[in-house]
C-alpha cells in the first residue's frame, strides 16, 4: 500500500524527542507526511498488575478505536514496558488489517539495563522499532536478514545489529504492496 500519512500519537507521557525522532524516520524511510497527534489516556486494562506490563495487544484494539479516517496509519508510542502472553516481553506490535502499531520506550534505554544513558542510541532505537512496527502494518513480515530493519528483535542486541533501512527483498515487498 501507499502512506500517504501517519498519525504518531503519544500515549501518556512520552519524550519529545523520541516523538520527533520517530517520525523524522517514518517520513524519510515511507516519504509519507507524519502528523503529531494528541496524547492518548493509557488505558488501563491493558495493565497486568502481575506483570507489571502492558499488553500490546489491547493498546492496539484501543488505538484502533481511537484512529480517524484522515490517517492511513497509527502509531502509538508508550513509555511502558509491553508484553503479549506468550512472550516476556515485546518492543512493539502492529496489526496490519486495522492500520495500527504501538511501540513501547523504556527497553530501549541503555538505563534500563544498568548502563549509562545514551540518548542518541535511545532515539536511534525507537526510530528503528517504529519502521519495523510501521513495515509490519504495509504487510511486511519478519525478515531472516539480520541487518535488515525487518528482522525479529528478540533482545535489543538484534536492534542493534540491524540497520534502520530494509533489504533489498523487503524493499521490493514494500513497493509492490501487499500480495
Ligand atoms: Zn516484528
Ligand atoms: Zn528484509
Amino acid at each position: 500500500m501507499e502512506i500517504v500519512n501517519i498519525l504518531v500519537a503519544p500515549i501518556g507521557a512520552v519524550d519529545l524527542d523520541a516523538l520527533g525522532a520517530i517520525s523524522r524516520a517514518l517520513r524519510e524511510t515511507y516519504h509519507c507526511e507524519t502528523v503529531a497527534g494528541e496524547s492518548l489516556t493509557v488505558p488501563h486494562e491493558a495493565y497486568s498488575a502481575r506483570r507489571e506490563q502492558y499488553h500490546s495487544t489491547k493498546l492496539l484494539a484501543m488505538l484502533e478505536a481511537r484512529k480517524p479516517d484522515t490517517c492511513d496509519l497509527l502509531l502509538g508510542v508508550i513509555d511502558e514496558d509491553l508484553y503479549v502472553p506468550e512472550l516476556n516481553f515485546v518492543f512493539g506490535e502492529a496489526d496490519p488489517v486495522a492500520g495500527v502499531a504501538v511501540i513501547g520506550l523504556p527497553r530501549l534505554r541503555q538505563e534500563y539495563y544498568g548502563l549509562d544513558p545514551d540518548r542518541e542510541l535511545f532515539l536511534l532505537r525507537a526510530a528503528k522499532e517504529a519502521i519495523h512496527e510501521t513495515g509490519h502494518t504495509c504487510g511486511l513480515g519478519h525478515c531472516s536478514d539480520h541487518r535488515c530493519i525487518m528482522h525479529f528483535s528478540n533482545s535489543l542486541r538484534d536492534t542493534d545489529v540491524k540497520g534502520p533501512r530494509f533489504c533489498a527483498r523487503c524493499r521490493t515487498k514494500l513497493a509492490a504492496g501487499p500480495s
